[in-house]
């Protein structure tokens, strides 16, 4: 049995919370208007502000990334199996599974932790039907090889973008690519609005189902499109997003500052970190670093723990052993499996100081 801990002093993220009279002036406004939700003045305009922020041309708000993701996979009417990466959180693969998809995994990349696009060839079969990859950390998936394999073999491609908002390739969004990207705004994400999410899509036929699916597929008052569900974002939390995002540039900016603080103290440790490929501008959504031994993890981990200090292990499991899978479906990847087994994330936040950093690497250099 692990030893029970009290919650963190210095936790592996924070929220940022708006000033209280700032998210009470939206409040009032709510008030005012009588709105609650279906997609009242506030979430009209923070699909709006986001959509501009990130340079995306479609994009519908929904009440969590998961949804998000679901709704990808029944909007493009995906059936069959899905080619997916182990390397990302339990949602990526329970959202397949919940689909009545079956996740084929194909192994990561050493550099990027994103799936490698050169292993997906050998898993397509007549089944397939798509590939949904996450963009793990933020870091970006192999768009362009993803890509041509997609055409070639016609399969709709979603990536999993819960840790990309605000990532560039190449001076471009990165969620221009693929078919549709899943967005989560869950408290825990660089950008939040409490719980929530956003689809963007590349097609404008797909981004009105989904407009349509997140409110039980009615169309006016009487007639239903197809299978809806209720994915709707309230205006409480748009409220929340309109706080949030105007924060985001700064809530960049400190992340990436404190990310330096740890290059620099962990330089020369031979801890394995991803690589950024060429043309990449970073949101800094995680600090994640990789130990040579499963046991010099879990030792600096209880290190950590002691002195008041939640590392991460995101993101453990490797989602191919999931107990849950059919046992066809556990297949070895040994990459993803290495790394979910040595992987631990260092607390990232707005606000993190300089001494901490110091801090919680003095405590990791001294128990590696
Ligand atoms: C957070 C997260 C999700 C789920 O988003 P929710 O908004 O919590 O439903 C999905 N995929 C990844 C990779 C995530 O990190």
């Amino acid at each position: 049995m692990s030893k029970k801990y009290p919650a963190p002093i210095i936790p592996v993220t924070k929220s940022y919370i708006p000033p209280l009279d700032e998210y009470n002036s939206y409040l009032e406004q709510i008030w005012e208007d009588g709105y609650l939700t279906n997609n009242s003045s506030l979430c009209r305009r923070l699909a709006d502000n986001v959509a501009s922020f990130l340079c995306v041309p479609h994009l519908e708000l929904v009440a969590n990334g998961t949804l998000a993701i679901q709704l990808a996979i029944k909007a493009l009417g995906l059936q069959g199996e899905i080619i997916t990466t182990p390397y990302s959180y339990v949602a990526t693969t329970s959202s397949i599974l919940w689909e009545g998809c079956e996740p084929i995994f194909v192994d990561i990349e050493t550099d990027t932790f994103c799936i490698n696009p050169d292993l997906i060839e050998a898993a397509i079969t007549k089944k397939t039907s798509a590939i949904l990859a996450t963009h793990v950390y933020g870091y970006p998936c192999d768009v362009v090889k993803i890509q041509q394999l997609a055409d070639q073999y016609n399969l709709k491609i979603v990536y999993d973008a819960a840790h990309a908002f605000g990532v560039k390739l190449f001076g471009e969004s990165l969620l221009v690519h693929g078919d549709c990207s899943a967005l989560s705004f869950h408290a825990t994400k660089l950008f939040h609005t409490a719980e929530g999410g956003a689809v963007v899509c590349k097609d404008s036929e797909v981004i009105k189902r989904i407009f349509l699916m997140k409110k039980f597929g009615h169309i006016g008052e009487e007639d239903y499109l197809d299978i809806g569900i209720n994915a709707k974002m309230s205006e409480l939390h748009a409220a929340m997003g309109l706080c949030v995002l105007p924060k985001v540039g700064d809530i960049i900016a400190s992340r990436k500052e404190c990310s330096g603080w740890y290059d620099k103290q962990l330089e020369g440790c031979s801890l394995q970190r991803p690589v950024p490929p060429v043309g990449f501008e970073y949101n800094y959504a995680f600090y994640p670093v990789i130990f040579s031994l499963h046991h010099v993890m879990i030792r600096v981990r209880q290190a950590l723990l002691d002195n008041g200090i939640g590392p991460r292990r995101y993101f453990s499991p490797s989602l191919n052993t999931l107990p849950y899978l059919r046992q066809e479906l556990k297949r070895a990847c040994p990459v993803s499996e290495g790394i979910s087994s040595r992987v631990l994330c260092l607390p990232l936040f707005m606000g993190l100081q300089k001494e901490e950093v110091e801090f919680i690497c003095n405590i990791v250099k001294q128990s590696m």
